[in-house]
């Protein structure tokens, strides 16, 4: 338990710490490098549904959640409405803050925004 090698590095919290957190203080974290990405009540469901699985022009198969906020997620590309998963929304690649990991999209319309993120690449507390 008292392991020294984890005092000086914050960043790593274990996915079991997390889960022992007050309700109100539930994050979704990036898989990769553990920072707050976002939390719970963000969720939003999008055209119906909460989760959508889509496959890129290359073949890759995602399957992502929709979320109105992701403040630990940053856009990485120009906005394109090539291949747009959504109809009548632009899309950008969307990073981690932290790590710079591919987390998903952020799809934005003339009136609206969301979060696209790949569920394999968050971890729900
Ligand atoms: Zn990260």
């Amino acid at each position: 338990m008292m392991d020294i090698r984890l005092k000086n590095r914050p960043i790593e919290i274990s996915k079991s710490d997390i889960k022992s957190l007050p309700e109100e203080e539930k994050i979704i974290v990036c898989a990769r490098c553990l920072f707050p990405v976002t939390d719970p009540s963000k969720q939003m469901a999008v055209k119906g549904s909460f989760s959508h699985i889509f496959a890129n022009p290359h073949g890759h198969v995602f399957e992502i959640g929709c979320f109105s906020d992701a403040d630990g997620c940053i856009s990485a590309s120009p906005k394109s409405d090539e291949f747009s998963w959504f109809l009548g929304f632009e899309w950008q690649i969307g990073i981690c803050k932290n790590c710079a990991g591919h987390l998903g999209w952020i799809f934005t319309s003339r009136d609206e925004r969301f979060y696209g993120l790949i569920l394999e690449k968050i971890i729900f507390p």
